[in-house]
């Protein structure tokens, strides 16, 4: 039988080449066919078991798959983001009929987004206002979120909101009345993710979309999620370093100045080097992180915020030294270090900024160490 992980890596080069990513970039959208087809392969969300329709990959085949992906297209792969977190909380938290609902979609062309963070609420997910109330077998829902990855793509939305003292997950289909999607005005990466505003004004539904364990504390479901996606951001992050790290080695070894290639003078070849390490560095925190995961170690929380701001960190680096290598060659859009460039530094923003992943580095260490 074929390697599911080598034929989902062999779509997603067919799909996303280099000249579909600087398009998609460009026109600041995926064509929606492309997404299906990636959906209806299992690729969005590879970890999903068989049974749903899923690839079953193990969480280090599918940090390779994502890893590639993140060589050809990062808004690619921040959908695979947010429909494998999406698909997670769902295997996780969700119930049988809910998981018989909504997986085998994940995995049949639909594709699914997540919305936590707000106008007031980023960091501080404490802040969060918009709610959930539950009345008589019906569910209402009022509140904006902001920057919701994929939601422009999005046939499920995972909604996250402030249910009496605690929080709920809301299971929204995008066609429920009274759920409106706008786009985030020109990002400055990640063009074609689809990052938008979602409206939920007052919108009802039945009880059922309700993932269990409302009313508890924020940390409950969002905190599974949040690992799942910084696991995916980082693979994504060492695929957007390999390939600046690749181009940046092509150009040097070509272009010529002052008489021999730009590899050939010390300056430039430091930055060869550096990006080596930094590929190096960044697979061995994916790896480990992955498994943790694979392995149910009590390492993985922050194994997975290790791996996320070591590698967002590394990514917005060694993008912005591919393009100094390239000099006004990558200076333009439509270049891929350009665009990785742009890319990179929303990685440092993304499911918990580097600040953030700091802080909270620090805290377990305070508590285990001091
Ligand atoms: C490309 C992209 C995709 C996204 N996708 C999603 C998505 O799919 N779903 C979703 O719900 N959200 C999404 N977000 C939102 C994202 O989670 C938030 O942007 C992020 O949590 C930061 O919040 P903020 O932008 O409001 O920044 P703020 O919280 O206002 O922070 C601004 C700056 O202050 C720093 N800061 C804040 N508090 C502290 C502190 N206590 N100590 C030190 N420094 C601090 C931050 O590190 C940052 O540098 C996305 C954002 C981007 C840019």
């Amino acid at each position: 039988m074929a390697d599911p992980r080598a034929k989902g890596a062999e779509l997603l080069t067919a799909l996303a080449g280099a000249d579909q990513a600087e398009e998609w970039d460009r026109t600041g959208a995926i064509p929606r066919e492309v997404v299906e087809e990636l959906s209806a392969a299992g690729v969005l969300c590879g970890q999903v078991p068989e049974e749903y329709g899923g690839l079953g990959l193990s969480a280090l085949d599918n940090g390779l798959l994502t890893a590639h992906a993140g060589t050809l297209c990062a808004s690619l792969r921040s959908l695979m983001t947010s429909q494998g977190i999406a698909a997670w909380t769902l295997e996780r938290w969700g119930t049988a009929a809910q998981r018989e609902r909504w997986l085998p979609r994940l995995t049949g062309g639909a594709t699914a987004a997540v919305a936590l963070s707000e106008e007031g609420a980023g960091s501080d997910l404490s802040a969060m206002r918009t709610r959930v109330e539950h009345e008589g077998g019906t569910v209402r829902l009022t509140g904006t979120k902001t920057w919701v990855t994929g939601a422009a793509y999005a046939d499920l939305i995972v909604v996250f909101g402030r249910y009496g003292d605690g929080v709920a997950a809301v299971l929204v289909p995008t066609d429920a009345p009274g759920l409106t999607i706008d786009p985030v005005p020109d990002p400055l990466g990640c063009r074609a993710a689809g990052h938008s505003f979602v409206h939920l004004d007052g919108l009802e539904l039945d009880e059922e979309v309700l993932l269990p364990g409302a009313g508890g504390p924020l940390g409950f479901v969002a905190q599974s999620a949040l690992t799942y996606g910084r696991l995916s951001v980082a693979w994504g992050c060492l695929g957007m370093i390999s390939s600046c790290l690749t181009a940046a080695a092509r150009h040097a070894a070509v272009r010529e100045q002052f008489g021999k290639p730009l590899a050939q003078h010390q300056l430039v070849a430091g930055r060869i080097g550096d990006m080596v390490a930094a590929e190096q560095v960044a697979t061995r925190v994916c790896e480990h992180a992955a498994r943790c995961w694979d392995q149910g170690s009590a390492e993985l929380v922050t194994a997975a915020l290790v791996a996320k701001h070591v590698t967002s960190t590394e990514a917005a680096r060694v993008a912005a030294s591919a393009v100094q290598v390239l000099g006004s060659a990558g200076a333009r859009d439509g270049r891929p270090v350009a665009r990785a460039y742009r890319d990179a530094k929303l990685m440092e923003i993304i499911e918990g900024t580097s600040e953030l992943c700091r802080l909270e580095l620090a805290g377990q260490a305070l508590v285990r160490r001091s």
